[in-house]
């Protein structure tokens, strides 16, 4: 019996269907292009400088984070399971000139012929839409070489993220589509930092990715409590 992917197809049929507005700044993925300086710059502080490094970006979508590292001189592949998004990004890329390797592949199938393959791995906004984030985890950790770094952000699993990311954003300023987000789904950073320490990893920073949906200010700061940006590294003497 062929074994279950890690894939949720109602997930991927929802970014499908906005995929055209991808890089539309004022469409339903504004939030995702506000915050998206704020977590390259969290990246790239840690990592040091990621110009030269060789990056993987699961989850990309349409390519808002991937394109980004990809202009800092990182040489960046961008994984995903929807066509449409990869289409668009793929698009956007020729039209901005800036080179990006896209495929359409699981993370754990990227992890079975590439391990320790990459300087750094992102994982973003990605892990609350999967059936088993662990899973996904664990393949992002066997990706990165020793020594590298691996990033995830998702949002966490409080009343403040309920009434922020599913009340505020979806239902009352309708800022991206009604059912986006299952909070079911949100992860407590506890939870993941012990998922990522289990498969070798070691969570050595952390910051909130506050998005105030009224105002649209946003900024890093130290509550974790909505949206959040986790940095782990593989120690050099993990194999
Ligand atoms: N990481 C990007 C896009 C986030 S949207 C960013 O933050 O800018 C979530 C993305 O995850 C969508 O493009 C969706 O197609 C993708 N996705 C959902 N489930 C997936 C899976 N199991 N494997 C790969 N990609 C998946």
């Amino acid at each position: 019996m062929p074994e279950q992917l890690n894939v949720n197809p109602e997930e991927i049929a929802k970014f499908e269907k906005i995929a055209s507005q991808w890089w539309d700044l004022h469409g339903d993925f504004k939030p995702l292009h506000q915050i998206n300086p704020l977590r390259r710059n969290f990246i790239n502080s840690h990592v040091g400088d990621i110009f030269g490094l060789n990056v993987i970006d699961v989850g990309c979508g349409g390519g808002i984070l991937t394109e980004s590292l990809a202009q800092l001189g990182a040489t960046v592949t961008g994984i995903d399971m929807g066509e449409e998004p990869l289409n668009v990004a793929r698009l956007h890329a020729l039209e901005t000139g800036i080179k990006v390797h896209y495929e359409k592949i699981t993370a754990e199938a990227k992890a079975q012929d590439s391990a320790a393959q990459f300087d750094v791995v992102t994982c973003m906004e990605m892990l609350e839409h999967v059936p088993d984030p662990e899973s996904i985890i664990k393949a992002c950790a066997a990706m990165v070489k020793p020594g590298g770094y691996v990033f995830f952000s998702t949002l966490n699993k409080t009343h403040k993220s309920y009434i922020f990311a599913i009340l505020a954003a979806e239902k009352f300023l309708k800022l991206v589509p009604e059912g986006t987000h299952d909070w079911q789904k949100f992860i407590r950073p506890s939870q993941l930092i012990s998922w990522a320490e289990n498969y070798g990893l070691k969570c050595f920073d952390a910051a909130g990715i506050h998005y105030n949906p009224i105002t649209e200010n946003h900024k890093l700061a130290d509550g974790l409590d909505v949206n959040y940006i986790l940095a782990c590294q593989k120690p050099i003497d993990t194999v």
